[in-house]
């Protein structure tokens, strides 16, 4: 079966084929970078990592992109009411949102174009635009004029008929969330408010819209035609509206071929919002004591379209199945058997549906649950003693490569234990089924004395530093 995603465009699945296989070009659409990510926004970056880490998994060569929106509204607004320098506050931003990637895992695009690093790319788009008659100046600044653009609306599934009967205007924020279409500003003269933030173009001297960015950026580092773009769903309208619009105008070419939105997280069933005071940074949750793995692990666990409900008793599900797998590699590596099953059986079918399920617009529940059920049944044939050392190396290999695609199955708790301590662990066991409890005691206090404590587990002992 081939990968399948869900399409905004046409409200459907669909098999996935890349423009140019094995490449794929894909642009997600990145932070402003004006205060620190909330858990919301990097679900969504959480979303494009493991979709982006899948593809790679099924061989594909993937060149991401994503933008930091470093000059729009609410960044004049912030140095207009902080008196700090635009530069001063993106950086510092810019910075955090990195530290907030490596904490999470997330994978670094492979380019991060900054908004105000191609104020000449976009003057220039701006002026065909103005020159092919798509766009039209007042006051100073320029509008993109959707009447000339009638394939407006198809992404969003947005009711032309209002725009084309009548009430229309025009709109200079960066962001509107009015469902009614208006002409939105590609460009927008300087006035007051904006302070010592502008730039002397050919245009005169303002800045550029927010939407203009990731047209222009995107395209100029991914060709006319790309594969995949992606955002949280309210980025859909009127931003993604607005880049089809802006873009295809722009090349007369299809701008995307595949648009992936992710629903929103919502934090204990409440949209997230300062004044309910459960309003959470990543930074937020460490400084309570959670562990990165455990954030990463709640922000993946849900499929991308559905709405993701963060709690703390998930965050708390969540360390606990980070533990299983832990404990289940741990105990891998302490098999001593030569003989026994080699487990080629049940980890083949064990990744195959960890990949069919991820093939089918990237079920990631599905795919843990097999996970899960996977490690289980392993747990009781290794209790059994009938796993081969052949067997345990095969499932930590299994499932290296599976983290290569959710990122959580590496603890990195699973210090190699010497051999002759593991011998001991074994020795243990045996004078357990022997009932020499004893003998068994003696092992255990021997280990202890060297550093080493034997945890008896419901799925078998685990042997750690103490
Ligand atoms: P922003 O920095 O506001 O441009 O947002 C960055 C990304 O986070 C965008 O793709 C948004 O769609 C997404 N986003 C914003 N709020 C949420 C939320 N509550 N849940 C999930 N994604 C969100
Ligand atoms: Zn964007």
């Amino acid at each position: 079966m081939p990968v399948r995603f869900y399409n905004t465009l046409t409200r459907g699945k669909e098999d996935f084929e890349p423009l140019d296989p094995p490449k794929v070009r894909m642009y997600t659409c990145g932070p402003t970078v004006y205060n620190y990510a909330h858990i919301g926004n990097l679900r969504t970056f959480m979303f494009e990592d493991l979709l982006r880490r899948f593809l790679e998994y099924r061989g594909y060569d993937v060149e991401h992109v994503m933008n930091l929106t470093d000059v729009e509204d609410k960044i004049i607004r912030t140095c207009r009411e902080t008196g700090e320098s635009r530069q001063s506050l993106v950086k510092r931003f810019t910075d955090a949102f990195f530290e907030d990637m490596d904490t999470l895992r997330i994978k670094r695009a492979h380019h991060y174009p900054a908004a105000t690093d191609h104020i000449d790319d976009m003057v220039k788009m701006i002026k065909a635009l103005l020159d092919k008659n798509y766009a039209y100046e007042s006051q100073g600044s320029i509008y993109f004029n959707l009447r000339a653009f009638p394939e407006y609306g198809r992404l969003s599934h947005f009711d032309m008929e209002a725009l084309r009967t009548g009430a229309s205007g025009r709109v200079d924020s960066d962001e509107y969330e009015t469902d009614d279409a208006r002409d939105f500003a590609l460009w927008k003269a300087w006035d007051e408010e904006d302070g010592d933030i502008y730039w002397e173009t050919e245009l005169g001297k303002g800045r550029p819209g927010w939407h203009i960015e990731c047209s222009c950026m995107s395209m100029k580092y991914l060709g006319p035609s790309f594969d995949i773009h992606c955002g949280g769903v309210d980025n859909m309208f009127p931003h993604h509206e607005n880049e089809i619009a802006q873009s295809e105008a722009f090349t007369g070419k299809p701008f995307v071929r595949y648009w992936l939105h992710s629903a929103h997280l919502f934090v204990e069933n409440k949209k997230m919002s300062k004044s309910l005071g459960n309003f959470y940074t990543l930074r937020d949750l460490l400084a309570m004591g959670h562990d990165p793995l455990a954030i990463r692990y709640v922000l993946i666990a849900t499929h991308y379209r559905q709405p993701s409900n963060f709690t703390f008793a998930a965050l708390d599900a969540a360390r606990e199945a980070l533990r299983r797998i832990a404990d289940f590699k741990i105990r891998l590596t302490e098999v001593r058997t030569e003989s026994g099953s080699d487990l080629s059986v049940e980890t083949a079918a064990c990744e195959k549906a960890f990949g069919e399920a991820l093939d089918d617009d990237l079920n990631i529940s599905a795919a843990l649950a097999r996970v899960f059920d996977f490690v289980r049944e392993t747990n009781k044939l290794v209790d059994d003693g009938v796993v081969s050392i052949d067997g345990a190396r095969r499932v930590l290999d299994m499932l290296e490569r599976l983290d290569a695609v959710t990122g959580v199955f590496d603890s990195g708790e699973a210090e190699e234990v010497p051999a002759e301590v593991l011998e001991k662990v074994q020795a243990r066991v045996d004078a357990r089924r022997r009932k020499d409890f004893q003998e068994a005691d003696a092992i255990r206090d021997e280990l202890a004395a060297q550093g080493w404590i034997i945890e008896d587990t419901p799925d078998g002992p685990r042997v750690k530093r103490t």
